[in-house]
């Protein structure tokens, strides 16, 4: 096992987290890392609070650089190198380097872990200069030294998921007057309406101008840099945009190799990380997973299901065995004052299956009502009419709302019914919550609800 050459493309949170466990277990295993970026093993979840001044260090951003890789983890990690072709007969990928030379390098097990690029529909002047989406680290630093460098005044963000929203909170702290174009009703699309509307108004109370239920039609450019974002009712000027209307996988390389794709697109894989090509594994952003709610095949992209993925696929690439179960639907974001906080399936969602279901919704305080620092937390909860079993949760609200969800993934991780969430020996002292902890509350309601 120990000659066998693994090499894995893209030295991020799946790829990094499959060769730093691969090297743990096989000392002397060959790994090669290629990587088309300056680097490695960064976190790209930090690039808003970077970019909007609350960390002042990139560097703080990066958690193992690539000389840290090779001096330390004796991997080979290429920088600037891109994979351009995959050659699953011959065992080869070709590499183009910085000097835009080509060269190939074989592989006994190659490792796919490529990650996913913002979205943006083929408008016109789509590539203006001033034109960003946010994925690697090093397209964080690009638009950090934008602001810099231009001091942009206006900036638009096209779509209000979270990376959107998160960025316009960002651009407000950077003194930016900041519009966000949301097509949806609401931002943040994976709540309901109902809960994504607490989150529209945490952005109005901060100044962003909302422009909701509008389309992008196309960007204005003058001297090829961006002057405005033009939607189906309006003309907004902009000196510098944010793409935040989700993400794709990336994807093509896979699918020009013949490798099998799933849904929207991502890599097909089984619960270990393989492809259904021999010896090519993919993990993270590139690959589609399993719903444990629905049992249906489902394309999410987090850096928590990426680490986790990489290490799954690390593990069986050193002779170890492991499986990633799928997921549950669970995400957190923290937009300006508010937490928000979903898992399972919203009522888009249940809708689209035709699920019978009930829902409950409370407003209740994060910490006992008298204990300083109590804000409100709202609870919607959502569970299977006749069965009572869980489906769902969201929450948006005050510092320690958000991380409650943990309590309803878990439940629904383990297939519990609002009634075994009721039972829960949950904690409580007046600083961390009332009595009747606002999860339970809400599956209090829900089961009278039921
Ligand atoms: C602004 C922002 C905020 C985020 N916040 C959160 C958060 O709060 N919580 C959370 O869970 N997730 C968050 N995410 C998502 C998280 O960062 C990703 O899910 C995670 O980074 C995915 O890891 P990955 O290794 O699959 O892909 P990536 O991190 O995208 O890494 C893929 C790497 O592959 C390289 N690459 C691609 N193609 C090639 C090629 N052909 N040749 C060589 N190299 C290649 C890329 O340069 C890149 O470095 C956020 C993402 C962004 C952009």
């Amino acid at each position: 096992m120990a000659k066998e050459r693994i090499v894995i493309i893209g030295g991020d949170a799946a790829g990094m987290s499959a060769a730093a466990k691969i090297r743990r277990v096989e000392p002397k295993r060959d790994i090669l890392v290629l990587e088309r970026t300056d680097y490695t093993s960064y976190s790209a979840c930090g690039m808003p609070y970077y970019i909007g001044g609350l960390i002042d260090e990139v560097d703080s951003l990066i958690v193992r650089t690539p000389e840290v890789f090779r001096d330390k983890y004796a991997i080979d990690v290429r920088t600037r190198h891109e994979v351009v072709a995959i050659d699953p007969k011959a065992q080869r990928v070709t590499i183009r380097n910085d000097q835009r030379t080509e060269i190939s390098e074989p592989f006994d097990q190659l490792l796919i872990a490529t990650g996913a690029r913002p979205y943006c529909p083929d408008v016109q002047n789509v590539g203006a200069e001033g034109v960003f989406g946010l994925s690697t680290l090093a397209s964080g630093i690009r638009v950090q030294q934008f602001i810099k460098q231009e001091k942009p005044q206006k900036a638009v963000v096209v779509g209000g998921g979270y990376i959107g929203l998160e960025m316009a909170e960002a651009l407000v702290r950077q003194n930016l007057e900041v519009s966000l174009v949301q097509r949806g009703r609401e931002v943040m699309e994976t709540l309901d309406p109902d809960m994504g509307r607490l989150v529209s108004q945490a952005l109005r109370d901060i100044g962003v101008n909302l422009y909701l239920s509008e389309e992008l039609q196309a960007f204005e450019s003058a001297n090829g840099r961006v002057k405005a974002v033009i939607t189906d009712q309006r003309t907004l000027p902009a000196d510098l945009v944010i793409l935040g209307m989700g993400v794709r996988p990336n994807s093509e390389l896979a699918e020009a190799a013949g490798i099998e794709l799933g849904v929207k697109n991502a890599i097909k894989v089984d619960e270990r990380m393989r492809t259904g090509t021999e010896n090519i594994w993919a993990a993270g952003d590139c690959v589609a997973t399993l719903h444990r709610v629905t049992g249906r095949p489902f394309y999410v992209a987090l850096g928590t299901v990426a680490n986790k993925q990489g290490l799954v696929a690390g593990t069986n690439l050193s002779g170890g065995s492991a499986i990633f179960p799928g997921v549950v639907g669970t995400a957190v974001s923290k937009i300006c004052k508010i937490e928000v906080a979903r898992t399972g399936l919203q009522e888009k969602e249940l809708l689209e299956l035709g699920a019978d279901y009930v829902t409950a919704t409370i407003k209740a305080k994060t910490r006992a009502g008298y204990y300083p620092g109590a804000g409100t937390i709202t609870v919607k909860m959502t569970a299977e009419k006749g069965t009572g079993r869980l489906l769902g949760a969201q929450i948006v609200g005050m510092e320690g709302a958000a991380k409650r969800i943990d309590i309803v993934a878990t439940a629904l991780t383990a297939g519990m019914t609002v009634a075994n969430l009721v039972d829960l020996d949950l904690s409580y002292a007046p600083p961390f919550s009332p009595v009747w902890d606002p999860v339970q509350t809400a599956a209090r309601q829900l089961l009278n609800n039921l």
